[in-house]
């Protein structure tokens, strides 16, 4: 499928930027510009706004069951064009196609739980003090919301916040990522096909940082919920309390991976480590800190690097790849350095730890071990493929390296013991911890972090009670 250039979605139309500015899209697997994406601009922003406010008084008044209708058929839409989607999803992002389709196929799932959810969004009556008092307590949608979404999992991400906001009855803005803007833009689509009102739903593109502080700051705004790294959301959040709006932050991570004494170790290699190569290990919750007992230290290295070596990295338009490129050159400097880095410190490179040819942003599939816990990628979240081991001689011990990073997003444990399983669920400060499996992240449980890893849920009914104002109304009767 021919990759197209990407407009901003104002007021149900496709546009280009007022004053006409695009910024080039790249495929990170050849490095060539593929297409263009519109850059919007103060004057794009204000007419995205006056339409949201619009969408909004329109969408609140639909009944919750027509809503949900509405979402049913843009989540059908998304499964019939799922193919399509996936082929421009990896063009612009480097993700073997078949994770590109689930991406788009989980957009369904996604849309449809949340629209069902949405039909539950129940007030309560409160028994009064006072027979002739009657006590109420309802639920309304917050208002216009915007939205900033990250590139790892272009429709994903965005998907998660536009679900939750349009099955509360509020309008959303999504400003998407630039580098990934074809995928955003065909998720947007399927809710225009859908028959979504226009103006409930807009996307730009443009200056993130410009973007962000004019719609934080504005007056329609109402909420802000934001995906990407801890510094930019730590930014946002305090913009956001200047203006008194409500914040969801979905952060980064640094997700430890406990391989106790017991642990099955082929499960563990298969999980964890199908979970770190995944989307090239541009993923927030990707295990990362792989803490080991001794006793299994170099079974597991040897095991995990030889799934790594397996790995079939590649353009993800070629069938059979199973690990693309990174998805900006940024990130393969990253990687470079926090190899190098880690090897200066005393830690060994098992298999990988360099570019791939000089094309593309393809780096190997890494494995260190014996890191030292002041190397770089034991601290700072690598965003890339790369597995970094250290042993451990009692489980207490391990737990307190796990809790040790500010980050308390993801965390994964391997343990035959339900007496471990049990200690670990009570003890690691992580906002989602899958023990014995690899992540699944399904849209019915909550899925956010805690401490630096940000605050708020995009699953599970928490995710709707961040986009609704709770409001206690008395009636006497007169
Ligand atoms: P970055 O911190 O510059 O950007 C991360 C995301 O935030 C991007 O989508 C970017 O467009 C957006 N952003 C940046 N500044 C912004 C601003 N002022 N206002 C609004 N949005 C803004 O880093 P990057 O090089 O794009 O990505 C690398 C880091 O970002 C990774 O190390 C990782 O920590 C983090 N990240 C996290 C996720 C996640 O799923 N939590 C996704 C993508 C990136």
């Amino acid at each position: 499928m021919a990759y197209p250039n990407t407009q901003l979605l104002i007021d149900g139309q496709w546009q280009d930027a007022a004053d006409g500015r695009t910024l080039a899209v790249s495929n990170p697997a050849t490095g060539s510009e593929i297409g263009r994406v519109a850059h919007a601009g103060i004057a794009d922003l204000d007419r995205a706004l006056a339409a949201a406010q619009k969408g909004f008084l329109q969408w609140r008044d639909v009944p919750a069951a027509e809503r949900s209708k509405t979402m049913r058929r843009a989540a059908a839409l998304m499964r019939e064009r799922a193919v399509d989607i996936a082929a421009l999803l990896t063009q612009e992002q480097g993700k073997p196609l078949a994770e590109a389709k689930i991406e788009a196929m989980a957009s369904a799932d996604i849309i449809e739980w949340a629209a069902e959810e949405g039909l539950r969004v129940y007030g309560r009556v409160v028994p009064s003090r006072n027979l002739n008092v009657r006590q109420l307590v309802l639920k309304d949608p917050v208002g216009p919301v915007a939205a900033f979404t990250p590139w790892n999992f272009p429709i994903n991400q965005a998907v998660r916040k536009i679900a939750v906001a349009l099955a509360t009855g509020c309008s959303i803005i999504v400003k998407a990522p630039e580098e990934t803007p074809a995928a955003p833009a065909a998720l947007a689509q399927a809710f225009l096909d859908a028959g979504l009102p226009a103006g409930v739903l807009g996307l730009v593109f443009g200056n993130p940082a410009e973007i962000s502080s004019y719609l934080i700051a504005h007056p329609i705004i109402r909420k802000i919920t934001f995906t990407g790294s801890t510094p930019v959301g730590k930014q946002l959040a305090a913009l956001a309390g200047q203006h008194m709006k409500r914040v969801t932050m979905e952060l980064g991570g640094h997700a430890p991976v406990i391989v106790a004494e017991d642990a099955d170790v082929e499960l563990a290699v298969k999980a964890a480590g199908g979970a770190k190569f995944r989307n090239a290990g541009q993923v927030c919750i990707s295990p990362t800190r792989f803490l080991v007992h001794e006793s299994l230290r170099h079974e597991f290295a040897a095991a995990l690097a030889k799934h790594a070596q397996s790995l079939k990295v590649g353009d993800g338009s070629t069938d059979g790849t199973q690990m693309g490129p990174l998805a900006n050159s940024r990130r393969l400097t990253a990687m470079a350095e926090f190899a190098s880095d880690a090897v200066q410190r005393g830690a060994s490179i098992v298999t990988g730890g360099e570019r791939i040819g000089s094309v593309g942003n393809f780096f190997a599939p890494t494995v260190l071990t014996d890191v030292p816990l002041d190397a770089k990628v034991f601290n700072e979240e690598p965003f890339g493929p790369m597995a970094a081991i250290r042993p451990f001689n009692t489980l207490d011990e391990a737990i307190a390296e796990a809790n040790r990073l500010p980050y308390g997003l993801a965390g994964y444990a391997f343990t035959g013991s339900l007496k471990n399983a049990h200690l670990l669920a009570q003890r690691l400060e992580v906002g989602m911890l899958w023990i014995n499996q690899p992540a699944a992240p399904w849209p019915e449980m909550p899925f956010g972090g805690i401490k630096d890893s940000g605050y708020g849920s995009e699953g599970g009914p928490e995710a709707l009670e961040a986009y609704l104002n709770t409001r206690s109304i008395s009636i006497l009767n007169a």
